[in-house]
């Protein structure tokens, strides 16, 4: 793409279309690799031959390729003995998951001991994947698969470059989803699976058609193309025990997932007293006494956590009840605390039994992680996955804008014209502490008083003048943040409730009085003093955290950016909308290195390359004799130029004057 006359939008745009129709699904501009989603399998670009002829060679010999940029990662690690991370990004559908694991698959290879039987280092974090995939993957009307958590891997290389631990770290798993789904989407594939495991499993959960589970039918979708969910079933089984969960361990994993299916089919009806609920029908007290049996533990204990609250004041306990509407709340919120609790279980085991290697100097991180999004309606998933992308376009616009300046100090040529491009205003917004939006988000939670409403108005009130943020003229409790790749309008109204991170603490006595150890370990119990405000915790902020410590491993290793694209929503080979992908490469910060490297110098050419372009411009100089550097300078001096550089090798020429240029030669000609 660099090496494009006019870098600009349609010509970027022009070439990746022109290339998509080629199957060229992979294209450099600069050190980004663009990968456009072909939607249809291309077994030969990712064979072991392919593997063979990437390794060792220099990025730019062969076509671009994901192991192009995997190899360059593997090499400058092995020669610097520096960490490097590759960072994947792109909306959801745009091959992120797939480029990671072709990526992982890659380095498997290079540092992985061929021959080796058994379950190797290199084994285990390739089957990670199918595991978490399980677990926290999903149909969505943008992919079949997928993934409802960001994910960072971490891949350990001992010093003679073989692979010798691994750390995976996940982000914010989607919670909603286990209660709630809409048609034509699904619920984690793990449901499925399990609905249509062997049937000894099936009896042994009290299973059945995933139609008759409120979990899963409330979309009419139950089956993906191309997928059988029983085969599915033993391949995350065998998964699960090459990554070292054990057989015991897996059936106390199922028999959660179970659990919480026959959660879901716990109805309430209305008490005799006011605002109290009952369960409603024999079916439901079946499936309350089915969880209960699942998760060891007393079924009457289990229906008071779910309608009864206990309430400790100075003067006295009392007990509360919930109308039918709150205790399904209830029902919901313990299965989704179940979830997750399981789901970062599972994260852990596979942490340990993989192992790390404490000795290990260099890694190479994969990150991939859900890219920027603006739906019609966004909620506080949306604003931390936008703040997310905001915190690494900060890190890609630093590392390319510093990549700039190297260059321009190797060449010796004056950088002060660059302007950099910042998008510290909006991260101040976001996360400033005090007086940023989750600072203010947390203090609303905080205070018992605190509706939505007075959260928007605090907004509202606090950011009146701040040029990122902007309130909509016609709501009462939206607001606007203006991203670094457009604006997005958020609904405050469910932020509060989905900052709150705490666990009933009814749920809490319960599941840690389970008789069984699997189920009472997701519950660990609570420190003394924690249970009282004193340490308030909420998901803004713990996320803000985990972002930090990623940043900060990330700013410790060299970066290689992956920039995945989806060509079209249909999900179909050979359909490439422009529009839809010029707003990607926009969002992706594509554009923005490009407008980085305008702002300086776009256009670089050698000594050499130019004056066999504009030699014809100025014969007489051609002629005369002169060293390379000065004929240059004599050229663009004739033709009036002003604000270029010429630097040790290369010329450097402002936004539009090799077109001004190439005018010229045209006349010539
Ligand atoms: P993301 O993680 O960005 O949401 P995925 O990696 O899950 O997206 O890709 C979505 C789908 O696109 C995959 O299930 C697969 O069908 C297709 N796909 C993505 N990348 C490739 C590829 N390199 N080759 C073939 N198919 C791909
Ligand atoms: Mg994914």
């Amino acid at each position: 793409m660099t090496k494009l006359s006019y870098l600009h939008e349609p010509g970027v745009l022009e070439n990746l279309a022109m290339r998509y129709q080629l199957n060229e699904i992979y294209t450099y501009t600069g050190n980004i690799l663009i990968a456009v989603n072909p939607f249809q399998r291309l077994p030969h670009l990712y064979d072991t031959h392919m593997m063979e002829q990437y390794k060792g060679a220099a990025l730019g010999e062969l076509s671009p390729h994901v192991f192009a940029v995997g190899d360059a990662a593997y090499r400058a690690m092995i020669n610097d003995g520096k960490s490097n991370s590759i960072l994947v990004s792109g909306e959801s559908g745009a091959g992120k998951t797939e480029t990671t694991k072709m990526l992982m698959r890659y380095l498997a290879y290079l540092g992985g001991r061929s021959g080796v039987e058994g379950r190797t280092v290199e084994q285990q974090v390739l089957e990670s994947n199918p595991v978490l995939e399980a677990f926290g993957n999903a149909k969505t009307v943008r992919n079949n698969n997928s993934s409802r958590f960001g994910k960072f891997v971490e891949i350990q290389f001992n010093k003679n470059g073989r692979i010798s631990g691994a750390a995976i770290k996940t982000y914010l798993l989607e919670r909603s989803r286990v209660c709630q789904i809409s048609n034509p989407e699904r619920n984690y594939h793990c449901f499925y699976l399990l609905c249509a495991a062997p049937p000894e499993d099936i009896e042994k959960y009290k299973l059945g058609s995933p139609k008759t589970f409120h979990y899963l039918n409330q979309s009419n979708c139950y089956e993906l193309d191309g997928v059988n969910d029983a085969h599915e079933y033993l391949a995350t089984r065998r998964a699960m025990d090459i990554v070292g969960i054990s057989e015991q361990e897996q059936e106390a994993i199922f028999r959660v997932v179970a659990a919480i299916l026959h959660l879901g089919n716990i109805s309430f009806a209305k008490g005799e007293e006011i605002d109290s609920s009952v369960i409603k029908d024999e079916k439901s007290r079946f499936h309350l006494n089915t969880a209960a049996e699942l998760l060891r533990c007393d079924a009457q204990s289990l229906e008071d956590a779910l309608i009864k609250r206990v309430m400790v004041t100075p003067e006295e306990v009392i007990t509360r009840t919930l109308d039918p509407l709150n205790a399904v709340g209830s029902r919901d919120a313990l299965a989704k605390t179940l979830y997750s609790r399981l789901f970062d279980w599972i994260v852990e085991k596979i942490n340990i039994s993989i192992g790390q290697d404490p000795t290990s100097k260099s890694i190479i991180g994969v990150l991939d992680i859900y890219g920027f999004e603006s739906f019609k309606a966004n909620s506080f998933e949306q604003f931390c996955i936008n703040f997310t992308n905001e915190k690494l376009q900060q890190h890609f616009n630093q590392h390319v804008f510093k990549m700039e300046q190297e260059e321009y100090s190797r060449e010796q040529i004056n950088w002060s014209y660059i302007e950099f491009i910042d998008n510290q205003d909006v991260l101040d917004l976001i996360e400033k502490k005090p007086g940023g939006i989750i600072a203010l988000l947390d203090e609303a939670c905080m205070f018992p008083k605190s509706t939505h409403d007075t959260f928007a108005q605090k907004l509202y009130q606090t950011f009146k003048n701040h040029k990122c943020f902007i309130k909509p003229k016609l709501s009462r409790t939206d607001f606007t943040i203006m991203h670094y790749a457009g604006e997005v309008n958020y609904q405050a109204n469910l932020f509060l409730d989905k900052n709150k991170d705490y666990v009933v603490a009814e749920h809490q006595a319960l599941m840690t009085a389970s008789k069984c150890v699997f189920v009472s370990a997701l519950f660990p119990p609570l420190p003394e003093d924690s249970s009282k405000s004193s340490k308030f915790s909420s998901i803004g902020s713990r996320f803000k955290m985990q972002l930090q410590s990623l940043m900060e491993i990330l700013s410790v290793t060299e970066p290689h950016y992956i920039r995945c694209v989806k060509p079209n929503n249909d999900l179909k080979p050979a359909i490439f909308e422009n529009l839809n992908v010029i707003q990607q490469l926009r969002c992706g910060g594509v554009l923005e290195a490009v407008r980085i490297s305008c702002a300086g110098y776009p256009t670089r050419r050698t000594f050499y390359e130019f004056l066999n372009r504009f030699g014809v411009l100025a014969p007489e100089v051609l002629e005369g004799n002169y060293d390379d550097k000065v004929a240059c300078q004599m050229i663009l001096d004739k033709k009036g130029l002003k604000g270029y550089q010429i630097g040790r090798t290369k010329v450097f020429l402002r936004a539009g004057q090799m077109a001004e240029l190439d005018a010229r030669r045209a006349e010539v000609l």
